[in-house]
């Protein structure tokens, strides 16, 4: 039987990790395309057009935001940012610049795969026109109408202000992308994320998360990564 395989172009220097990543990858199902520094990372992409990209940020000949910013030029092939810098500043800077996603190293093989789905469904979204079809989100039990700004939990009308409602239309637009409070921000109210405006975003967060009956601890339709961002889970 022929498959339909989606291509990932693995990009790390360590060869335990790369080869780590790559049997979680292919027992899933997915063709991998490994490389082991930008300069090859770069030939690999042009040659083969993977689906998405994992990105390691410390290679040897550059800095993976540089393979990043290259991609990025011209192509909205989805990006997870693979890194072992636990620094917040990193993974904003990635967030903001293009990527995806992130994930720290170590991570566990359910949550890498969890995040490759999501990044793959995502892109999958944005070839429609950057619109959804029919005007319409679904995303497990919840239901976004587009076209009436309505929001549905089960069939029940989630009722939200405008601003919350612009916020979760953002987010789903967006599904599975990690949104930095910036990008939220600039979108929602124009303009950059200072404390005043962060505090004004967790507010509206707190009381959609209220509204969907998300609890902490729980998988959620919205993971909160703090100082980072919001990512509304597949
Ligand atoms: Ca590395």
């Amino acid at each position: 039987m022929i498959q339909n395989k989606y291509k990932i172009l693995l990009i790390e220097d360590e060869n335990n990790i790369r080869n780590l990543v790559a049997t979680v990858l292919e027992t899933a199902g997915y063709q991998t395309i490994p490389a082991d520094s930008c300069s090859m990372a770069k030939t690999l992409f042009v040659s083969h057009i993977p689906d998405l990209i994992i990105l390691d940020l410390g290679l040897p000949d550059s800095d993976g935001m540089n393979f990043l910013d290259y991609v990025r030029k011209d192509s909205l092939t989805p990006i997870i940012v693979l890194s072992a810098r636990t620094n917040e500043s990193d993974k904003i800077i990635a967030l903001d610049r293009g990527a995806n996603d992130y994930i720290t190293k170590p991570f566990a093989s359910g949550e890498l795969l969890a995040r490759v789905r999501a990044a793959l469904r995502n892109n999958r979204f944005c070839s429609t026109e950057g619109r959804l079809p029919n005007g319409k989100f679904t995303l497990k039990e919840l239901e976004i109408d587009y076209n009436a700004r309505q929001v549905f939990i089960r069939g029940e009308e989630i009722h939200l202000t405008q601003t919350e409602y612009n916020i979760v239309s953002l987010l789903s637009e967006n599904c599975g992308k990690m949104m930095t409070y910036s990008a939220i921000i600039k979108a929602i109210w124009g303009g950059y994320a200072q404390e005043g405006s962060v505090k004004k975003l967790q507010v509206n967060m707190a009381n959609i998360r209220k509204k969907f009956g998300d609890k902490p601890g729980e998988a959620n339709y919205i993971a909160n990564e703090l100082g980072v961002g919001y990512r509304l889970n597949e």
